[in-house]
């Protein structure tokens, strides 16, 4: 059997639309498959890869970190250098009230965190959050998920989750004595790229600060630069309570953080001491390559070029079949609204050495979420193969 065939009969099916495609190796913006064919990756593993793949600093912190320890310890008993020195470094990237970080093994696993630690901190149980949200997949991130699909294949859930449309004030009013946090994607990724208007998070903030509810931004797929900004909630002056990290947090190696304030966090850890307990949470080779790909982002001056690469790209995608482009720096949907041609168009790129995707609540519009590294000329080869499927 070949390893397409054994793929079917011994890997869990995580994929309705499986491509198939073996991938050899993966350097800078490419992925290579077992014919040697070289792939233009414009989705970056979703939004993982910012620094592209293999970037050298972050595979030497890997070695390097591999031939000091790997395991040697459950989270938090001894002191790690890695993780101590990753969490200063993101603190000093963050706001002054997210300083303090508990790291995760995955986003899924910091939504819970950060659920729990609400629970705690506040002592009230209800959460207020958004139809077409995404912010993980085990029990507790499913519960605050925004689709009944999924939601309704797996209840009971967690009781007292409110739903309400992104953007829209029913959502504000709905906050009241009872609401323990409202947590919310900065700028929504799966729903197709929508992002906050008139205010909106602004105005959120006031009523959960009015009503000692705190506020949770999921910044897992929006955040590291994705957007033009290293965070996506520096577009509109909004600090949260707790901020979400994961996917490019680890550099491209399985790593998710919840980060609050000291004062808040130390409710996690008193009465039950250890309210939450991660073996892997934290892997030093994680936070050693998580480092190194911070590190990267600075170093290279990456985000600052983001904007400039968002225009190209909007200038370039020009077509009767896009009925819209919804952007937020170089996380983009592009609307076909018809899911079977998004389906047809990926299919053909795949054909012409171009990867790409959709998205989960936006079937109906392709995704272009390129590691931040992409040149101009490889936007211009991208766009083109792209219009030439459509
Ligand atoms: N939040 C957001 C915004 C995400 O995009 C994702 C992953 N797609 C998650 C949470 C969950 O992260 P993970 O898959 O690492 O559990």
């Amino acid at each position: 059997m070949n390893n397409r065939q054994l793929f079917q009969q011994h890997l869990a099916p995580t994929s309705p639309a499986p491509v198939g495609l073996e991938i050899t190796s993966a350097s800078g913006n490419y992925l290579y498959g077992v014919d040697g064919k070289a792939y233009l990756d414009i989705i970056g593993g979703i939004s993982v890869c910012n620094i592209g793949h293999c970037h050298p600093a972050v595979v030497k912190a890997i070695q390097d970190q591999s031939q000091q320890y790997l395991h040697i310890m459950v989270y938090g008993e001894l002191v790690q250098s890695p993780q101590v020195k990753y969490a200063q470094a993101l603190a000093a990237h963050l706001p002054a009230n997210l300083d303090c970080v508990y790291f995760t093994n995955s986003g899924s696993e910091a939504t819970d965190g950060a659920l729990k630690l609400a629970r705690r901190y506040t002592g009230r149980t209800d959460v207020i959050c958004c139809n077409n949200s995404y912010h993980g997949h085990t029990i507790g991130a499913l519960s605050v998920m925004g689709d009944e699909y999924w939601r309704n294949a797996f209840r009971p859930l967690l009781p007292g989750v409110w739903h309400y449309d992104y953007n829209a004030d029913k959502l504000i009013n709905a906050i009241n004595e009872q609401t323990s946090c409202v947590i919310v994607e900065t700028i929504q990724a799966e729903a197709g790229v929508i992002t906050p208007k008139d205010n909106w998070l602004q105005r959120l903030r006031t009523k959960c600060t009015e009503m000692g509810a705190l506020l949770i931004f999921d910044e897992i797929q929006c955040g590291f630069g994705r957007t033009g900004k290293l965070w996506g909630f520096e577009h509109y002056n909004v600090i949260p309570d707790i901020v979400l990290l994961g996917k490019a947090l680890g550099g491209g190696m399985p790593l998710g953080a919840f980060i609050s304030s000291n004062q808040i966090m130390t409710s996690l850890s008193a009465d039950p001491v250890l309210g939450h307990i991660s073996t892997f949470g934290g892997h030093p080779v994680c936070c050693a390559a998580g480092m190194a790909s911070l590190q990267a982002l600075d170093d290279e001056h990456i985000v600052e070029q983001v904007a400039n690469k968002e225009q190209l790209f909007l200038a370039l995608l020009k077509h009767p079949a896009i009925k819209e482009v919804r952007s937020a720096g170089l996380l983009m949907a592009v609307d076909l609204d018809n899911a079977e041609h998004v389906q047809e168009t990926l299919h053909r790129c795949l054909d012409k050495g171009l990867f790409s995707d959709w998205f989960l609540f936006a079937p109906g519009c392709i995704r272009i979420a390129p590691p931040l590294t992409i040149t101009e000329e490889e936007i211009e080869k991208a766009c083109a193969i792209l219009l030439s499927c459509l």
